[in-house]
Parts: structure tokens; C-alpha cells; sequence
């Protein structure tokens, strides 16, 4: 039984675009920059052929939206998955304008993948798959210009090959940073101590400093998931440090339940030999997919697919908290519903934003040539991430406003200040 959505019911497009209109709106945005921020610099198409095991060819398509660069390089993840399409790319690309704008990091914004379901290829065929899509996309990226980095279904395995692409494929003279291309590499090319648990962290961060507002405990908190990849796993991780109770885990195939508290790492260690999947462990019982929005618990976190969260759901959730793990988890008419309840959403672009966070950190190591030890990297992750928090729940407590209209507030007016020092070349 499919047990998360497929993003395609509505369009995530149609969801980021009235979050940015409301915010236009209340910070009454310039005309100019408004139409400006409305569209995506670049929208770019990629078939491709790839050999199979079995020799035959198969065509892909891959996709990769630039959305601004007002800020720095275009920056965002790559996603492989079956709904992946310019339509769900131009929404993700915008979701990354606005986080990296919010996170203060000299970025704009991108996404991209490939429309595939990774489980129908074996590992040679996706890196075949990957690396010749990194051919495709050519000097479309670059560690200066555009810079890729993980999303949903993709990982460390993934960077590494398209590093190696792009780098080969480069005269030797261009190759010295050209491994910079993409973040989220494994520790051995590049990669930065900590990026793997980077994004889960900066969502329980983000948890964490909204009890500590509130002057409460996270200890005996119950807490549900949906989707336990590299985000939902590494935040239950957090969250059990301190006392959280995970008692439900969703993903495409199962629903799990357990009273009494899943076992964060057995459930990790379960899914490791099942290509990700959840279903089938022992330490919970499987339950119906449909129930779980409406169990009863205090955080509910979203990290797998957009859209999940519409008028048909929203209104049985009971969590007080709802963090965003995911992009767009939510669409506009369900966030209505749940701030109508009194829940509080901690908006994807500041409660995921520890993992472009960590990109930045990777990015900068390899530009300057170093290596940072984990501690400096947590230390660093916790200090940027806190500070932000700080800033969007000032304009929260200032304007009396939810957090994402605060968050996009900040992460506004940041980009439209670039537009009016600068002006419009010619
Ligand atoms: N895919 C992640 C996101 O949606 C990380 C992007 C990045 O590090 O560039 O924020």
C-alpha cells in the first residue's frame, strides 16, 4: 500500500507562489523585483541515453531550474524520483532562493534530478544514469556557478560521481577546484565531517530552541515521521537524546506504530538491507497509512515528499509542532487549517536549512583547502542556525505573524535590497 502521496495532486509551484505573493504583498515588495522574483532564470531540459545492464538504451529525462542568483551561485539539491518534473523543479529551485537568503549564505537558488524511481536500476546502471547526466548538464553547473548537492534519493554515492564527471571531463589546467562542483561528498573526496546529519540536526535544532522559547522540555515529547531517510532518521536521532518519544514512522510502503517508543536505531539499521524501506520491522505494528496525521502526539515531522498536508488532512493533526523536514510539506489551504488550530510550523526554509548550511561549510573547506573536525563543524552549524532562529521568532514576536510569513519576510527583503543597490543591467 502506498502510504506517502506522490507531490503531484497539486502543484508545488502553484503552493510556493502564493507563499511568495502573501509576502509581496504584506512587505508591499517593488513591482520590478517582484516580477523579477516571479520567474526562473533557467529551466533546464536533459534526454539522455544510458545503457542497461541488458544492453538495451534507455532514454531519461533530467532536469535542472535556476531559479535567482541575485545572492551568489545558484545553489540546491538533486532529487531522483518518479514525480520530478519542471513544474515541482521551479517550486524547489524558488524553496532554495529564499532558504540560502534567509541562512544569510552567499547563494541563490536551484533544484533538479532525474524522473526516475532509483529501486528499478541496479547500482552500475545508476551510475551510468548519473554520471552521464552530469555530462549532460555540463558547464550548467560549476563549483562558482551552480552547485548541486543531495535531495531525495540521492546521497554522498551520488556526489562523488558527479564530481568525478564533472572534474574528468575538464581540461587538467580547470580541474583543481572542480571537485567543489557538489556538496554532501563522502569524507574521503571532499567531503565535510558532519553534512550527513547536517539537516537532521538543524531540524532538531530548530525544535529544540522553539521548546526552549516556550521554556519546556523536550523529555517524554511524543513525536511521529513521515519518511525515514536521511532526514527523518537523523532527526529522531536528536530528538531521542533529549527524551523524545518517536511512536510512529510513515513511509511509501508502511506505517508503523509503537506506545512505547520506536527504537530510532533498529528501525535505521532495518531499512539499510530494504533499499530504505521501513516496512516489516518488528519493534511496531503496522498500522492503516491513513490514521497517521491524526495520531495523538506533541511534534509531527514531514520529511519525505511536498504536498502531504492539504484541507483533505489538515485538520486531524493533533502535534502542537509541526516541523518541515521536507520542502513544502504543506500546501497554503492546510496551513490555514493548522494555524486556525493553533499549531505552530516551523517553515521548511528555516527548519531544513541546516543541511544548505552544511553545504556552505563543505564548500568553503574545499575552496580554502582545509579540513574541519566534526565538533568545529556542530559547533559551527549550531551557532549559525541558533542565530537565524533567533531572528525569524523576533519578527514573529514584532508582527505578531506565523513563522513562515516571518521567515520569508526576512528572506525577502534580503534579495530585494541586492535588486535596489544594484538596479536592473542594462
Ligand atoms: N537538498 C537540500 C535542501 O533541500 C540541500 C541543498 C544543498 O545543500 O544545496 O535544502
Amino acid at each position: 500500500m502506498i502510504a506517502i502521496k506522490d507531490s503531484t495532486k497539486k502543484s508545488m509551484y502553484e503552493n510556493v507562489m502564493q507563499q511568495f505573493n502573501k509576502t509581496a504583498d504584506a512587505i508591499n515588495l517593488n513591482p520590478n523585483i517582484r516580477k523579477i522574483l516571479s520567474i526562473t532564470n533557467n529551466e533546464i531540459i536533459l534526454h539522455f541515453p544510458v545503457k542497461m545492464d541488458n544492453g538495451e538504451v534507455k532514454i531519461f529525462t533530467g532536469y535542472r531550474v535556476q531559479h535567482n542568483n541575485a545572492l551568489g551561485p545558484y545553489k540546491g539539491g538533486l532529487r531522483y524520483h518518479p514525480t520530478v518534473d519542471v513544474e515541482d523543479a521551479k517550486a524547489l529551485a524558488m524553496w532554495m532562493t529564499w532558504k540560502t537568503s534567509l541562512a544569510g549564505l552567499p547563494y541563490g537558488g536551484a533544484k533538479g534530478g532525474i524522473q526516475i524511481d532509483p529501486r528499478d536500476y541496479s547500482i552500475g546502471e545508476l551510475e551510468r544514469l548519473t554520471r552521464r547526466f552530469t555530462y549532460a548538464l555540463g558547464d550548467n553547473i560549476g563549483p562558482d556557478y551552480d552547485i548541486p548537492a543531495p535531495d531525495v534519493n540521492t546521497n554522498e554515492q551520488t556526489m562523488a560521481w558527479i564530481s568525478d564527471t564533472y572534474m574528468l571531463t575538464k581540461a587538467p589546467s580547470e580541474r583543481s577546484n572542480s571537485l567543489n562542483v557538489v556538496t554532501g561528498k563522502p569524507i574521503g573526496s571532499g567531503g565535510l565531517q558532519g553534512r550527513d546529519r547536517a539537516t537532521g540536526f538543524g531540524v532538531f535544532l530548530t525544535i529544540k530552541l522553539l521548546h526552549q522559547s516556550r521554556k519546556e522540555s523536550l523529555k517524554g515529547k511524543k513525536f511521529i515521521v513521515q519518511g525515514y531517510g536521511n532526514v527523518g532518521y537523523w532527526t529522531s536521532h536528536f530528538l531521542i537524546k533529549e527524551g523524545a518519544i518517536l511512536i510512529a514512522v510513515q513511509d511509501a510502503h508502511a506505517t508503523v506504530y509503537n506506545e512505547n517508543g520506536i527504537a530510532v536505531e533498529d528501525l535505521f539499521e532495518h531499512c539499510k538491507p530494504r533499499k530504505g524501506s521501513i516496512s516489516g520491522f518488528e519493534g511496531a505494528v503496522e498500522i492503516d497509512p491513513e490514521s497517521f496525521f491524526g495520531l495523538e502526539c506533541d511534534i509531527l515531522v514531514p520529511a519525505a515528499l511536498g504536498n502531504q498536508i492539504t484541507e483533505e488532512n489538515a485538520f486531524m493533526v493533533k502535534a502542537k509542532i509541526i516541523a518541515e523536514g521536507a520542502n513544502g510539506p504543506i500546501d497554503v489551504e492546510g496551513e490555514k487549517i493548522l494555524l486556525e488550530n493553533g499549531i505552530t510550523i516551523i517553515p521548511d526554509i528555516l527548519c531544513n536549512s541546516g543541511g544548505v548550511i552544511g553545504s556552505y561549510f563543505e564548500w568553503l573547506q574545499n575552496r580554502n583547502g582545509e579540513l574541519w573536525e566534526l565538533e568545529e563543524v556542530m559547533y559551527k552549524l549550531e551557532k549559525k542556525l541558533s542565530d537565524v532562529f533567533k531572528k525569524v521568532e523576533g519578527v514573529v514576536l514584532e508582527g505578531k505573524i506565523d513563522w513562515r510569513t516571518a521567515a520569508y519576510i526576512l528572506a525577502i527583503t534580503r534579495i530585494e535590497m541586492a535588486y535596489v543597490q544594484r538596479g536592473v543591467f542594462p
